[in-house]
């Protein structure tokens, strides 16, 4: 830069002068315009969903921690004692039954980890996670996309894959270090657009309540100071679609995928004092689901010595109780354990190097993956717009319905889907 000043004339020099005051001339008025006129407000807004996803925001956070605007949002619109998350209580499956209306043995992601084409989807395996081949069914932006609508995905899982061909005309690679404001103002940023290129379905994603939960456990201050975080971001975005006139115009949507248990560390169950993991071809840890896929003609075998343990229950696929609605899919594996709250089942291999990883292996911390009948399962849902009765409490529904009622505002037809609208419908106006 500096040699290029030097070799200036003194007339380039003016030149260049003149041209910077011109710019900041103009700076100076679009400022003062912008000032003056405001926030284009939006006047022809569709009818419009904006879901936002609260990872690990447990049913009872609402009333435990008092975040301000969910709790507005909840007087002013609809809140359900509690939602039903879908089983294995993870993130994955949870997200897509939330969007699909399937229950997990229907969409195919059975868990956070899926074993199948003789490979493993995981969460971090971003090739696999972008391939369309383990997403069944049809999420919501792409039955809108399908219907001619515009969709806008700033973060939700399987958002950045594309399904039956199609993306959101709006989303971004997930990446978890992107704050949270920025999320809300870029989403804001697709609706300043003309009508006929507005989407009409929006997602957004916060991590914050998971991450703290895991961490610090579901009860602690550090939790509380999360759920309030993510509060103000949805303090923002309804500050925003005021500013465009449409914060009575919208339907908000808040989810969560799943609540969250204490646990402690030193609880677990080691598989390997039961079994020798050489009969199985595959084993899928969590510490809280553990799915055994045995060596042919090996299944018996492993499920004698499993049978019984206690604080974790291992079941035959074909015997998983029918509330789980984890027997139908190809993908579910032929043992499945699940753990008891506040236990993990895992091996000695796997617990001996968590344990070296951990500052303080043993202080209270937070999970999720269990059975979904335990109260601290329970998962999240707060609605409010012009679609949505003011101040009405909804018995417990499972996520499955919450596709049918985002149908039904946005007018599409749903996909097939394990939901009932009839279950859900007395919410609405
Ligand atoms: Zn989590």
């Amino acid at each position: 830069m500096q040699k290029t000043f030097e070799r200036m004339s003194p007339t380039d020099h003016q030149f260049k002068h003149a041209l910077r005051q011109i710019g900041v001339i103009t700076l100076a008025i679009a400022m003062l315009a912008a000032v003056a006129l405001g926030q284009q407000k939006i006047s022809d807004l569709k009818p419009t969903v904006i879901l936002i996803s609260l990872d690990g925001f447990r049913a009872d956070y609402l009333d435990k921690f008092d975040p301000p605007t969910l709790k507005k949002l909840a007087k002013n619109g609809v809140r359900a004692k509690w939602m039903i998350p879908s089983f294995p209580t993870k993130t994955f499956p949870n997200h897509y039954t939330l969007v699909t209306g399937l229950y997990p043995e229907h969409h195919g992601i059975v868990e956070n980890n899926v074993y199948d084409f003789g490979t493993v989807f995981s969460m971090s395996k971003l090739e696999e996670v972008e391939n369309p081949r383990w997403w069944l069914g049809e999420p919501i932006w792409v039955t809108a996309e399908k219907q001619g609508q515009h969709t806008g995905a700033y973060f939700f899982p399987a958002t950045a894959t594309p399904i039956e061909g199609i993306l959101p005309e709006h989303y971004r690679r997930y990446n978890g270090r992107v704050p949270n404001d920025l999320r809300v103002d870029t989403l804001l940023s697709w609706l300043d657009v003309p009508q006929k290129e507005r989407p009409t379905f929006l997602t957004l994603y916060f991590s914050d309540t998971d991450d703290a939960g895991h961490e610090f456990g579901p009860e602690s201050i550090e939790n509380k100071y999360a759920a309030w975080n993510v509060d103000r971001s949805i303090g923002r975005l309804i500050e925003g679609l005021r500013l465009r006139g449409i914060d009575q115009k919208v339907n908000i949507i808040v989810v969560s995928d799943h609540g969250m248990a204490p646990v402690d560390g030193r609880k677990i169950v080691f598989l390997d004092d039961h079994f020798n993991f050489d009969l199985a071809d595959k084993i899928l840890w969590t510490n809280e689901i553990v799915q055994i896929f045995p060596k042919p003609g090996k299944l018996d075998e492993i499920y004698d010595k499993v049978k019984n343990i206690d604080h974790s229950t291992c079941w035959k696929k074909q015997d998983i109780p029918e509330r789980l609605h984890y027997t139908d899919g190809p993908r579910v594996a032929p043992i499945v354990c699940s753990s008891e709250e506040g236990w993990g089942t895992t091996s000695h291999a796997r617990y001996k190097s968590w344990v070296a990883s951990q500052d303080e292996p043993y202080r209270t911390r937070g999970a999720h993956g269990y059975d979904n009948k335990y109260e601290s399962m329970r998962a999240t849902f707060i609605a409010s717009g012009p679609a949505f009765k003011r101040g009405y409490v909804a018995k417990p529904f499972a996520n499955v319905e919450v596709y049918n009622v985002v149908c039904k505002i946005l007018g599409l037809k749903p996909a097939p889907n394990d939901g009932d609208l009839d279950h859900v419908r007395s919410m609405l106006r």
